[in-house]
């Protein structure tokens, strides 16, 4: 049985945003409509080559086009920042213009081809999906991020690497809502990170997960974009999925696999399969073999992330992960194990929103 009425969940209310402080080159374009072109070309190179911290720094312009651009579009962020202890996490609160508030992740880690610095973006504010074990969830649904919202998020750490010279290597869509949901705009912010003269982030290091909508998933393979698909799959049986994931109860696994077997078949690129371990829940032996029954022969990946969390979901102990993860070894699957980023700040999907409304 669902928990949830999954069309309800469905329902997307659009609102538009009034104010936006973020970076908003729609804005931009619009104030330089009567300037040749290379004035926002221009604009543009002070912000994502330069990262100048005032107009009045980005001298190719004519201070009258400075002074305008700093009083009507000044490049400041409304935020609010938490570092972790192990300062390999920050998760930053921004603010919308319309106050809403969603929130971002700089995750740093080093890894043996070099220092590597990854966004985790947000798509929606809220998110309607209802999966049981996601705090974002419980905090509920506002509205999609606009392609702006979402680029202002990795620009905001972007001018937070600044000064110590390092800059954003990855993108993964990540953070609070279904990207799916949010197609287009996920998509046109894809195309600015990639985009050479803009945030320049290769494709391969963009990632987009969903916790499974077939048709979006097979539009993303004819997108001509080379970037990672991740799928949240957290179990292999309907009716365990359905009970966590609602979304499982519109489009089940046959669904869900068919538009992946797609995917791959139009792409030849590798999927990863996200399995969140929930104790006494999804972490069995059975269910191992469920899992890898289920991947058999499928290009893909399997990341196994402990739940992070409080309250009566718990992360199972280290000798059931390794357990799990040898059985899906055994029958021929690539496992990875996500490390707990942050935990000290509860850098899970959603989690700092969701303690903040309390
Ligand atoms: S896990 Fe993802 S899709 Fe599910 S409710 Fe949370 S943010 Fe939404």
């Amino acid at each position: 049985m669902p928990l949830f009425n999954i069309s309800a969940f469905l329902i997307v209310k659009l609102r538009k945003p009034v104010n936006n402080k973020l970076m908003d080159f729609e804005k931009i374009k619009t104030l330089l409509a009567g300037q040749p072109y290379y004035r926002y070309l221009q604009a543009q190179k002070a912000i994502y080559r330069d990262t100048v911290s005032s107009w009045q720094s980005a001298t190719a312009l004519p201070k009258k086009i400075r002074d305008l651009l700093e009083q009507e579009a000044p490049i400041e962020f409304d935020f609010e920042t938490v570092k972790s202890v192990d300062r390999s996490t920050l998760k930053a609160l921004l603010k919308m213009g319309d106050g809403l508030v969603v929130e971002t992740v700089l995750l740093r880690h080093t890894t043996r081809a070099g220092q590597r610095n990854t966004v985790c973006v947000s798509s929606q504010a809220g998110c309607p999906m209802g999966c049981i074990f996601c705090r974002t969830a419980k905090a509920g649904y506002e509205r999609n991020l606009t392609s702006s919202e979402i680029e202002g998020q990795v620009l905001f750490f972007k001018y937070f690497l600044k000064n110590s010279g390092a800059r954003v290597s990855n993108v993964v869509y990540m953070g609070m809502g279904e990207p799916f949901l949010n197609y287009s705009n996920v998509i046109s912010s894809i195309r600015v990170l990639n985009d050479r003269e803009k945030f320049d982030i290769g494709a391969r290091k963009i990632s987009v997960s969903t916790c499974g909508i077939p048709d979006k998933i097979e539009k993303l393979a004819s997108e001509n974009l080379q970037v990672n698909l991740a799928v949240s799959l957290n179990a292999a049986t309907d009716k365990l999925r359905s009970s966590l994931m609602p979304v499982n109860s519109k489009y089940p696994l046959k669904m869900l696999m068919d538009s992946v077997r797609k995917y791959i078949g139009k792409t030849n690129r590798r999927v990863m399969f996200e399995y969140i371990m929930i104790e006494g829940i999804n972490d069995g032996a059975q269910q191992a073999e469920e899992l890898a029954l289920l991947l058999k022969e499928i290009l893909c990946f399997v990341n196994l992330i402990p739940f992070n969390g409080t309250g009566k979901l718990k992360s199972p102990q280290e000798d059931v992960i390794k357990k799990f993860r040898s059985v899906l070894e055994k029958k021929g699957i690539a496992v990875t194990q996500r490390h707990s980023y942050g935990q000290d700040i509860s850098a899970a999907c959603g989690q700092l929103v969701y303690s903040n409304k309390k």
